[in-house]
């Protein structure tokens, strides 16, 4: 039977890597997709020309706020998997506004219409940021979310309000909650992405604070296969971590740059701290390995050395995007 899907974010860096990999070879069968994406700066179509003439996908300019469009986009989709956001901390904390609007209200927008349409499941993805710092372990789904930036506090917003119409109206909600992703596409403003682009340009990359702060990395194809999972075998009202069990230090993480794109540490300024900058990050994925038997595949420096050699080669696509590199001030 034919499921009709609503991707919304599918022109982002994760939500087109998931569209090309469900449309691609090994990708299930029978699968219609509508791309709802607002092409904010983070948005790319260009992201989505692998599959621009795959008749099985559709694309819609839209906002996710927008709630008469929504209604009428979602008419129809059988499921939805929403990764629609303002993605990065650094601009939540210059104004959170944007935050608030697309990852709360826009959210909201969906489950409501997802509702009012029996879109089914609706796969809400979230981020291990919510739960905020920690010093030792590594948190499960049952920790409470301590979030401590806007963007972080907006996705945790986001995951309470898709599990309350879950509770409420009985709409099967799933919520993943996935560490640091990195891969191709990614836009120039994360900080493998930056940090590589500035690199092959001769340029010195700027490292936070002490560069002691620790995440956990996982290659986005082992994200979107993560997220599968759980639209295809997940439960409803559950949440799963989904991390790579490789925590580095940005200070390590960049030594494993350096190294890729044949530079030393001379390349390498101390900044000042972003604000609020959260210590640690550490998710417990026994969850999602035991209930649905996902386990990340991507070996970390195998994945950071393709990643390298994607942006090598791919210097038409991130050139466009430099402006954008650096926040605006
Ligand atoms: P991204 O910034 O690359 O892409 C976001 C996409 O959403 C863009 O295509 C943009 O045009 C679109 N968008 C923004 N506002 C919109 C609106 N109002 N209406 C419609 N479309 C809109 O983000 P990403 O890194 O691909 O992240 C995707 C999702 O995954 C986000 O929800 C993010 O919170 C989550 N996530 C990201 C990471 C990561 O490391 N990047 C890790 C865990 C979770």
């Amino acid at each position: 039977m034919t499921t009709r899907l609503l991707v919304t974010g599918g022109a982002g860096f994760i939500g087109s890597h998931y569209v090309r990999t469900l449309l691609g070879p090994g990708g299930p069968p029978d699968v219609l997709v509508t791309v709802l994406d607002a092409l904010t700066y983070a948005g790319n179509r260009a992201n989505l020309d692998p599959i621009r003439d795959d008749p099985r996908c559709v694309f819609v300019r839209g906002d996710i706020c927008d709630a008469p469009l929504v209604d009428r986009v979602m008419a129809g989709q059988d499921q939805v998997v929403h990764f629609a956001a303002e993605s990065h901390v650094d601009r939540s904390l210059l104004d959170a506004s944007a935050f608030v609007r697309t990852n709360v209200q826009g959210t909201q927008t969906l489950l409501d219409a997802a509702l009012r349409h029996g879109a089914a499941p609706f796969v809400q993805v979230s981020t291990d940021e919510v739960y905020g710092s920690l010093e030792h372990g590594s948190w499960s789904e049952d920790e409470p979310l301590r979030p401590n930036s806007p963007y972080s506090a907006s996705k945790a917003s986001a995951d309470l309000l898709a599990l309350a119409q879950h509770v409420s109206h009985g709409l099967d909600v799933r919520i993943t909650r996935c560490s640091n992703n990195y891969g191709p596409y990614q836009f120039p403003e994360k900080l493998i992405p930056r940090f590589v682009t500035l690199l092959m340009d001769g340029r010195k990359v700027p490292l936070y604070g002490d560069g002691l702060h620790v995440r956990d990395w996982l290659h986005v194809d082992d994200h979107v296969r993560g997220i599968e999972a759980v639209r295809t075998r997940g439960r409803a009202g559950r949440v799963y971590n989904i991390g790579g069990g490789t925590a580095l230090s940005n200070r390590e993480l960049v030594g494993l740059l350096l190294e890729a794109c044949e530079a030393g540490w001379d390349s390498v300024e101390y900044v000042e701290d972003r604000k609020g900058h959260d210590r640690r990050y550490a998710v417990d994925s026994g969850r999602i390995g035991r209930e649905l038997g996902f386990a990340p595949a991507t070996d970390l420096s195998a994945g950071l050395a393709a990643t390298v050699a994607w942006y090598r080669a791919h210097r038409s696509w991130w050139e466009p995007l430099l402006a954008h590199r650096a926040l605006p001030a």
